[in-house]
């Protein structure tokens, strides 16, 4: 049966691949029950006012990336002067901060199959940056940064197909996956063109200069 991940797709009226494989499948949530969860889910109308549009794609990014309130409102919350000193937008600074979060960064190499899977690998203590041991899924990767598995977890069940998976993936440009060594290396910053989460970032800084 699709899980609470699948009932927030559904909620938002769109895939959010928040799962991995399942996702693409025929037994996707979305797909099988394509209207909202609930008892009245099949009648019920989602919200057509400019708040609540703000709002549904605020959920959508804390779903997405697998945040919450406080985390996003800490990430908006940047001193304008200090944004037009560096000449970047607050959608450059929500970009940047989610994309190098190290769980996310697991998951976009081809690490793991979802963010959510990946979030699990760093807290479980089998990712690696720069060959030591880091399990805060939320600290930040930066350009030259090395990350890989921790050697002993590379006989576990979920590492022994890394190679063919890594094989498959293709990273974002600011990523560089090594397919001999199974390391990936961060090469760049991530910026909103390599932004493809479906969510329209519009809208966040819309709701958050209210
Ligand atoms: Fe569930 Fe993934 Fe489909 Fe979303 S996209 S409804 S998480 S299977």
């Amino acid at each position: 049966m699709p899980g609470p991940k699948c009932k927030i797709c559904r909620r938002a009226g769109q895939k959010l691949f928040l799962k991995a494989e399942r996702c693409s499948g025929a037994k996707c949530g979305a797909v099988r029950r394509p209207y909202p969860p609930g008892v009245h889910g099949q009648k019920s109308r989602r919200s057509n006012s400019e708040f609540g549009k703000q709002l549904a794609e605020k959920y959508k990014l804390e779903a997405v990336y697998q945040i919450d309130e406080k985390d996003l409102k800490h990430i908006v919350a940047v001193d304008p002067v200090n944004l037009a000193k560096k000449k970047m937008e607050i959608t450059d600074v929500i970009v940047n901060s989610l994309e190098s979060r190290l769980d996310n960064v697991v998951f976009r190499l081809g690490m793991a199959p979802s963010r959510i899977v990946a979030r699990q690998y760093v807290s479980h203590g089998h990712i690696y940056v720069n060959n030591r041991r880091v399990d805060i899924p939320s600290s930040k990767v930066r350009s030259g940064d090395v990350v890989s598995i921790r050697p002993s977890s590379m006989k576990r069940g979920p590492f022994q197909n890394l190679s063919a998976r890594l094989d498959k993936h293709t990273p974002p440009a600011w990523l560089e996956v090594d397919k001999q060594s199974l390391k990936g290396k961060v090469i760049g910053i991530p910026s909103k063109e390599n932004f493809d989460a479906p969510v329209d970032l519009s809208m966040i800084v819309a709701f958050y200069s209210r």
